[in-house]
């Protein structure tokens, strides 16, 4: 951070915020000018307020020159960070396959969506027992036996399972989920992410509808300052102008997360468009601008899902999708050809 003082400031005034600044344990680099004095703070400027310092009567204007994200900032740790969920690695140069139905709705409907997706390639299971509906009368999922069923197809396919958390009293259920996720409605719930930042388990933390890139890796920071780095970050759609998908699919997101953050991007071509048709052209574009996996909701009968069945594929069409996937893959890197 570099603060830049008024012309004329006189020198007690200059020493008294210097005194200030070495109070919160940061070294101040001063260079005096002609014209202008600049302090820089050096050191890790986290918890300094720009805001308070700005409004000094001496400042004239305050600089940040580090990101605020630090533990997830490519800068300090420049080789991918690669998550292990149960022996599925994610993220430098491994690729994801995440399928399953939206909701858990029954052990049928679970092991039979998970054996499919399986023999397409699929590497892991998700499935929601917690479901954030816009409507409190809409199917709010099968909760804790949700997660029961889940772990009974994890048992018939070896498949690792994800599934969404949505609030910190439902945690001690996840205790035996590989991985779990924290949707897009959630990606800001401080308290949430701080809890989950507690646990050791892989976190697959979802954009929120309508969240900066820089928010989603402040929320990602939330989670490993609490000591659990294993993040996974999943693009699925933003709130914009248009009419006929559910969100719109920011695909650049992918390669800026990959310049900004060591930890690994999927996508989720599913909620971002909620139309099945457009999963396969976005998913094959996903793996094309280089998404370290894809999670894509799959249901056995998509026309009585009880909830995402406009978005959700047959198990015939996901095979499909995954042969086109897979062939892209092994265009881009030709020595990890599926
Ligand atoms: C989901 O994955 O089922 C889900 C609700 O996703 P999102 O949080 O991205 O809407
Ligand atoms: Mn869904």
């Amino acid at each position: 951070m570099i603060v830049v003082l008024k012309h004329g400031t006189p020198d007690d005034k200059r020493d008294q915020l210097i005194e200030w600044i070495r109070k919160q344990g940061l070294d101040v680099h001063m260079s005096v000018g002609k014209n202008q004095t600049i302090l820089g703070m050096v050191g890790d400027t986290r918890s300094i307020d720009k805001d308070l310092i700005a409004c000094l009567d001496i400042v004239d204007s305050v600089k940040t020159v580090t990101d605020p994200f630090k533990l997830c900032n490519r800068k300090f740790h420049p080789a991918p960070s690669v998550i292990n969920v149960g022996d599925v690695k994610i993220g430098g140069g491994n690729f994801v396959m995440i399928a399953g139905p939206c909701s858990v709705e029954s052990e049928e409907q679970i092991v039979q969506v998970a054996r499919s997706v399986k023999a397409s390639g699929a590497t892991m299971l998700r499935g929601g027992a917690f479901k954030p509906r816009t409507s409190p009368y809409d199917f709010q999922g099968l909760k804790a036996d949700g997660l029961e069923l889940l772990k009974i197809a994890r048992a018939e396919t070896g498949l690792p399972i994800v599934s969404e958390v949505m609030g910190i009293e439902e945690l001690p259920l996840f205790e035996d989920i590989d991985m779990i996720q924290i949707g897009a409605r959630n990606m800001q719930n401080f308290n949430l992410l701080r809890e989950v930042g507690r646990t050791r388990k892989p976190v697959l933390l979802k954009r929120g509808l309508s969240n900066t890139l820089k928010e989603l890796l402040m929320s990602a920071e939330y989670i490993m300052s609490g000591g659990n780095e294993q993040v996974v970050l999943c693009e699925r759609g933003i709130r914009t102008f248009s009419d006929y998908t559910r969100n719109t699919l920011d695909l650049a997101a992918v390669p800026m997360l990959h310049k900004l953050t060591h930890l690994p991007v999927i996508v989720d071509p599913s909620h971002s468009t909620g139309i099945a048709d457009l999963v396969s052209p976005m998913a094959v574009a996903a793996a094309a601008c280089g998404a370290d996996g894809l999670i894509i909701e799959v249901h056995n009968d998509p026309m009585h899902a009880l909830c995402d069945g406009a978005q959700s594929l047959k198990p015939e069409d996901y095979a499909e999708v995954a042969k086109k996937v897979f062939a892209v893959r092994s265009i881009m890197n030709p020595e990890v050809a599926e």
